[in-house]
């Protein structure tokens, strides 16, 4: 064993997460090791990212803070997570396998039209494809099945193993430090560091500060239920989202019987949820009738992982910068919207991917860093704006009451100062993005965007067949829908996919099989 020593000046960053060993044992940067990728943190963002550079051959280090199975949020997934992104990690066959509820969609009870209406991921019910649906999943169980899927293609898994600090010198980050499942500090260096910790990394400090959005801010409350109804067939794995007066509901059919129910509410809430988080809970949902019809024959959950109620609030953020020499943000360390359309687990899956490719086209030498890692920030930037106003478009829709939560959801003048600091950062080095910025410009472009897509959904609700045409052809749909799609017919037909044109100028393709950038052929 080591003798105790100082940490090294160079090599110490301190930061929140604190040992959790009594004793501490330093083992100094002599005894560091060298990898190519270390990744910490090993929910669905870390496990992708290292999975696919694992899968290149390069030595790959997750360093993982607890030991899985452990409990997270974040249960209803999109198509583009599980045909896409996981089939290219291998992992979809295993999740095809482990009997999560299939999601046909999600059905709102949402807008001007006083009856639910339902949104599937098929065009039409006629149309529905092998790829046209998602799980609902276990969040425990989901996130191990990719974890151990990541330590079968050759990752080096560490569990209980937390980050402390980066290790850098001349500009660049090196590696990280951290605290081993027995209480040693240690340190490992590495080409890449990956910042894969959640909404509750220190790490993204080392690359830029966070953004807190105005819009989007609120606070959820929510918990677990045995025996809850389920919607009729052939939507009853489907998630049910019910606005209220002071926000929404989720109602997350996890397996036969078990119901994963959140409230969204302003966030002026919170004392009063700090104060007796039960008595507030249950008051919510009596006050929104539909939740409480599905619950009328439940059990609340009180013991196990699931029988706490739990509190997130201000979750909606996003980092200046998502990368600099030798480290990347990716999933909840860089960014997180709003839990209304599923899209968290679908970001940090997508931006591992991106950052998967940027590194391993630098480690392979085809790629130079400045423009591997310009296109994944591009690409990642370019998902979050197009997730952010599909939100929002969403959030506009519910027009018929004037409760102050909806009326804060809606695209006035008074949201510009928000809308331009929001475009200005996500705009980065896009000029496209840059012209909108003009406050009057941006509010208006929100506002028909908006219309257009509450237009398509009455039109939609209104008709003998709710037909999802008429929304996949709104532009904001049709945006968000546009790189999932990408993803999943590559992940499918694989070099049979058409070749993909760049989505900026001068900008990268995928290689045909996905896994790194490169120049599109002229
Ligand atoms: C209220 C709410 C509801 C949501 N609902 C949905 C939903 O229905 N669908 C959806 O797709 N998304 C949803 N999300 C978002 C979703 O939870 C996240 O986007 C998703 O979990 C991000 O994955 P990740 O891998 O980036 O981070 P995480 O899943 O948070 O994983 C990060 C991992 O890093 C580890 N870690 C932390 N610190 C360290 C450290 N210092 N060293 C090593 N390891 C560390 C943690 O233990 C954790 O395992 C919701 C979010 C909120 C707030």
């Amino acid at each position: 064993m080591a003798s105790p020593r100082r940490p090294n000046r160079l090599t110490r960053t301190p930061g929140p997460v604190r040992p959790r060993a009594a004793k501490v044992r330093y083992m100094g940067i002599r005894n560091a090791e060298d990898v190519d990728v270390v990744v910490a943190g090993g929910g669905p963002a870390g496990s992708t990212l290292a999975t696919l550079t694992a899968m290149q051959g390069h030595k790959v280090v997750i360093l993982e803070k607890e030991e899985f199975p452990r409990y997270q949020i974040g249960e209803s997934l999109l198509p583009a997570t599980v045909h896409g992104v996981c089939r290219m990690t291998g992992v979809s066959d295993e999740l095809a396998r482990s009997g999560f509820t299939r999601k046909r969609g999600g059905t709102f009870r949402w807008g001007s039209s006083p009856d639910p209406w339902t949104f599937t991921f098929s065009v039409s019910p006629r149309t529905a494809g092998p790829t046209s649906f998602a799980y609902q999943v276990e969040r425990s169980k989901f996130d191990k099945i990719l974890l151990d899927h990541a330590r079968r293609q050759g990752v080096d898994v560490r569990e209980k193993c937390a980050a402390t600090g980066v290790i850098q010198d001349a500009g660049r980050v090196r590696g990280l430090a951290y605290v081993d499942a027995e209480g040693n500090q240690r340190q490992i260096r590495a080409n890449y560091v990956v910042d894969a910790s959640g909404n509750r990394s220190f790490l993204y400090k080392q690359i830029g500060s966070r953004q807190y959005s105005e819009f989007f801010r609120s606070l959820a409350l929510f918990g677990y239920f045995d025996g809850g109804k389920r919607l009729p067939e052939p939507n009853s794995g489907n998630i049910l989202s019910a606005a209220f007066d002071s926000g929404w509901f989720w109602y997350i059919p996890l397996g036969d019987t078990l119901t994963s129910v959140g409230a969204v509410v302003k966030k002026e809430l919170a004392s009063k949820v700090q104060g007796d988080a039960e008595a507030s809970y249950q008051a919510l949902i009596d006050e929104c009738p539909l939740i409480k019809e599905y619950l009328s024959g439940a059990t609340r959950i009180t013991n196990g992982q699931y029988g706490k109620l739990r509190v997130r609030k201000d979750y909606s953020y996003h980092n200046m910068n998502y990368w600099r020499p030798g480290m990347v943000l990716i999933g909840d360390a860089a960014c997180f919207v709003d839990p209304v359309f599923s899209s968290g687990v679908h970001l940090a899956t997508y931006s591992a991917l991106l950052a998967a490719r940027s590194i391993n086209s630098t480690l392979a030498g085809m790629i130079d860093e400045q423009a591997a890692f310009t296109e994944f920030e591009l690409r990642y930037r370019r998902e979050f704006r197009v997730f952010y106003e599909y939100l929002m478009c969403f959030y506009d829709l519910h027009v018929s009451e004037q409760s102050y939560f909806w009326n804060a959801k809606k695209v006035t003048n008074d949201s510009s100062s928000e809308l331009e600091a929001f475009v200005n950062l996500v705009s980065g080095l896009s000029s496209n993005e840059k012209a909108l910025t003009g406050s009057a410009t941006l509010v208006q472009r929100f506002k028909d965007q908006a219309n257009e897509f509450a237009n398509a959904i009455n039109e939609s609700a209104a008709a003998e067949e709710f037909s999802m045409y008429r929304i996949f052809n709104t532009s904001v749909a049709k945006e968000a829908a546009l790189e999932g799609t990408h993803i999943q017919s590559r992940a499918v037909l694989g070099d049979a996919a058409e070749p993909e044109k760049p989505l900026f100028d001068n900008g990268l393709v995928a290689s045909p099989d996905g896994m790194h950038w490169s120049y599109p052929a002229s």
